[in-house]
């Protein structure tokens, strides 16, 4: 065997025995819900392993992560909260302990939060404090996308080119599905709906629209509330009750049979992001 067959089997050896040559070796962000993936993904392509902590189906509020989730932390370099969901108020702890080595950013900094007491004068909330749902507005996933910007280039400084130029790219689609929003809402006379979990008040914000939730301080309506409810859908001239499926359908079916609303099922942790924010657009322009 001369050197340079030699030579030949080792670079044949370390090509498919190095770690570099496929996906396994990429940095590993951990976040709390799939959108968020949706994001990281957008910008990163598959430069990075995005492990998700909430699986489909879970509720951000009240999910409990598994020992093998947990134990998988080590792998991560980042974690990127998604901000104030009830799982991240109960479990960053925890999660942090885990793995003192990875870094831990909040992807809602820099949005102007809502209160609960804004989102909701008349009913608590479950989560209490600061509304959650931060993801659910065009404007706030530009804000989101940035910081997430921010950090995969100190994190992939290698793939800084790419990743600015996928910045760019999605910061002009965030600006385009807003004034697309924008202009699908603009004319509608009654800008009321109804929620069972008043997961889009950042939504409504955005769009001027008023939100009125079912449950209470996160639990279902008592019947003293769903009468009041029902006097309420009469009086604003509710067409729309958007629902979950993790949560109570009796209620929200018997009100809305009620009062004559269209009952809309939407997922606020669809991976999808994009096309479930223009769903719950369409959803409300052509019930409203
Ligand atoms: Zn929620």
């Amino acid at each position: 065997m001369n050197k340079r067959t030699i030579s030949g089997i080792l670079l044949l050896l370390l090509a498919s025995c190095s770690p570099g040559s496929d996906t396994s070796d990429r940095p590993v962000v951990s976040v709390s819900i799939l959108p968020q993936q949706y994001f990281i993904e957008r910008l990163a392509g598959d430069g990075v392993d995005v492990n998700v902590m909430i699986p489909p189906g879970a509720s951000p509020a009240t999910y409990e992560p598994t020992v093998s989730q947990l134990s998988k932390l080590d792998q991560s370099q980042v974690y990127m909260r998604i901000g104030h969901v009830g799982f991240e108020k109960s479990w960053m702890r925890k999660i942090s302990s885990v793995n003192s080595s990875m870094k831990v950013i909040d992807l809602s900094m820099g949005i102007e939060l809502i209160h609960e007491e804004e989102a909701n004068h008349l009913h608590g909330h479950a989560h209490g404090g600061i509304d959650p749902h931060v993801w659910l507005s065009p404007l706030n996933a530009k804000i989101i996308s940035k910081n997430i910007y921010n950090e995969l280039i100190l994190l992939i400084p290698g793939d800084k080119e790419m990743i600015s130029a996928r910045y760019s790219e999605l910061e002009l689609e965030l600006d385009s599905l807003h004034r697309t929003i924008s202009t699908m809402l603009s004319g509608l006379d009654n800008r009321n709906f109804m929620i069972f979990h008043p997961a889009l008040s950042y939504f409504a914000r955005d769009y001027d629209l008023k939100q009125f939730p079912l449950e209470i301080g996160g639990k279902s309506p008592s019947p003293a509330h769903m009468i009041w409810m029902t006097d309420l859908g009469k009086e604003k001239n509710i067409s729309t009750i958007f629902l979950q499926k993790q949560f109570d359908q009796k209620n929200a079916e018997a009100l809305a049979k009620e009062i004559g609303a269209e009952i809309v099922q939407f997922n606020p942790l669809d991976p999808d992001w994009h096309d479930q924010m223009l769903y719950i657009a369409n959803k409300l322009k052509t019930s409203l």
